[in-house]
């Protein structure tokens, strides 16, 4: 136990916990440190609130914390006493519940035992220390570990522009949604929301439960809502529904193949994204991001039926509602805060006065700006970087953590919805658990490799060429005559250093393939 290497795992959201679970079913795996800040392990911003108004926004059949389980959850709910389930929305709060269950049983049988710590504290900065690292908490204390995971989940919303600096101090504020109390709402006054998304919604039911009657605005850019799942079970998506090529090409044959029912198209859509997105050059990805993600995320990011029928009800009863346009200033005086937004599509500025204003907008983006204690430790060390599109921290295929000077580090990992940069749509159980499992088995392969002290790290390109020759079934001589020819050492090591081994190994079985090719055809 003593010889066991350790693996700081930062957040004990769903990403944590997970690969926290998969590392200790590895009989031979470490001891995991998982440390969590906020009051509850296993919970998460999304898990953590206990209102039974506050459902899943996926049916429980598809949220197995195993992607090889797949009726786990749903073997789980019947065993907990909510048998049947499968196509239902459960609450948040049992989801939490059945996320604390698996970690406890990873903990408690033969192959974790005694393995796992739980720290209840802050990690404040992250250092160097000989291979390992060093993670300084807030309480002043320091613990080192082996390995590091980053399981961070979304940082806070980024400040909305035009907020006076009297209004952001004030208790009428709340900047983040998640740390904001609805039992502390104002006895009356109207309520104005920074944003018409998921989050939104989620707050309007909260401040409906502390405060019934109260009416809430939610302001957004072009006042987009999520759109509702359907009670019945969907359809399966086309059979033959492969999209492919640029952003537009893309919305072009979604929108031809979505002519009868969208959502089996969105949903069809879905296990093609990663490729997608991956595919798409930086430009491409731009756009996406300005033009089509406000649609992308109301028809992909629906509301649980019971939700969407609360929404449309308080919507009836003038409770709620939705307006489009760019807000220009939040000022305060002593009745509250005046907001001023322009209109999308023109006309005057409206200005109007709110009793408080909750700020839901996305999570932030430019990790520069996050005023996390951590983030700006990985920053100013040069440990980490935004990825190009600025969604979150950079990093590679195999999720290890990109530095300021654009290489990997071998023992730093970042998963979850703070590296969206790599993949787009990292944020929901369905992608995250084959996320955790994927970066679990990276790093056991690593504490493995460490242990033969065999070093991948030193010279990525010793090696190579025989673990190529068995990924391409060539001959290693013949490979190496091959390769010398092309001369793409640095090429390799820089494919695999930046994007993983098999991302790597794909781009040169490629090249090779037309090489060959072009070769045959006498070129
Ligand atoms: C309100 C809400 C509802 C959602 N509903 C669904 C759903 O129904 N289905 C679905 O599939 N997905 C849902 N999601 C998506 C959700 O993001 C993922 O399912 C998943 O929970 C993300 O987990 P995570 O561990 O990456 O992040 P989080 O759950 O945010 O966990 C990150 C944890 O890290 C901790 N932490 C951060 N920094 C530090 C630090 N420096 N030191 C110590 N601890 C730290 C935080 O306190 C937090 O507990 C929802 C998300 C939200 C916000």
């Amino acid at each position: 136990m003593a010889d066991r290497p350790t693996v700081a795992v930062i957040g004990a959201g769903f990403s944590g916990v997970l690969t926290s679970v998969r590392l200790l079913l590895e009989p031979m795996g470490p001891r995991v440190l998982l440390i969590e800040r906020g009051p509850r392990f296993g919970r998460g911003a999304a898990y953590s609130s206990a209102s039974p108004h506050h459902l899943l926004n996926v049916r429980a059949t598809n949220m197995s914390a195993f992607v090889e389980q797949p009726s786990h959850f749903i073997e789980w709910l019947g065993r907990t006493g909510s048998p049947d389930q499968g196509q239902a929305f459960v609450t948040r709060d049992r989801y939490g519940q059945y996320l604390q269950s698996i970690l406890r049983r990873a903990a408690g049988q033969e192959t974790g035992a005694a393995r796992l710590v739980l720290e209840h504290d802050e990690v404040r900065t992250l250092a160097r220390d000989g291979e390992g690292w060093r993670l300084e908490l807030g309480v002043g204390r320091s613990l080192f570990a082996d390995i590091v995971i980053l399981a961070l989940g979304n940082l806070p919303p980024p400040p909305q522009d035009g907020v006076d600096e009297d209004v952001l101090s004030s208790p009428r504020y709340a900047a983040d949604p998640w740390a904001w109390d609805p039992a502390s709402a104002p006895a009356d006054g109207d309520f104005l929301l920074l944003g018409a998304g998921l989050t939104a919604v989620d707050v309007t039911l909260s401040i409906q439960e502390a405060r019934a009657g109260a009416r809430v605005l939610a302001l957004s850019r072009h006042g987009l809502s999520p759109r509702p799942h359907i009670d019945a079970i969907p359809a399966a998506g086309p059979a033959d529904f492969a999209p492919s090529g640029t952003p537009a090409r893309v919305l072009r044959q979604v929108r031809a193949a979505a002519q009868t029912d969208w959502r089996r198209v969105i949903d069809a859509l879905r296990p093609h994204v990663h490729t997608l997105w991956r595919g798409w050059s930086l430009a491409e990805k731009q756009r996406f991001l300005r033009h089509l993600r406000p649609w992308w995320d109301v028809y992909r990011h629906r509301l649980a039926p019971p939700v969407a029928a609360r929404i449309a009800d308080l919507r009836a009863r003038g409770l709620f509602e939705v307006a489009a346009g760019r807000l220009r200033r939040l000022r305060a005086d002593a009745q509250g805060v005046w907001a001023t937004w322009a209109p999308r599509g023109g006309g005057p500025p409206i200005e109007r006065r709110f009793a408080a204003v909750i700020n839901c907008g996305g999570p932030r983006a430019d990790l520069s700006r996050s005023g996390d204690a951590l983030i700006q430790s990985l920053a100013d060390a040069g440990l980490a970087r935004p990825d190009d599109c600025r969604l979150g921290l950079d990093v590679d295929a195999r999720s290890r953590v990109i530095g300021a000077e654009g290489l990997a580090n071998d023992a730093l990992f970042a998963i979850g919805p703070i590296a969206r940069g790599h993949l787009f749509e990292i944020t929901s159980v369905p992608d995250i658990r084959i996320q955790a499992a994927d970066c679990a088995s990276a790093v056991l392969n690593l504490l493995a490799l460490r242990a033969r002290r065999v070093g991948p790290v030193a010279d990525p390109a010793a090696g190579l060429v025989a673990d190529l020759a068995a990924f391409l079934g060539q001959s290693v001589d013949e490979l190496d005559v091959e390769l010398a020819s092309l001369k793409f050492t640095r090429r390799v090591r820089n494919a695999w250093e930046l994007r993983g081994r098999r991302a790597a190994f794909d781009e040169i079985a490629l090249w090779l393939e037309t090489r060959r090719g072009r070769g045959k055809g006498g070129s």
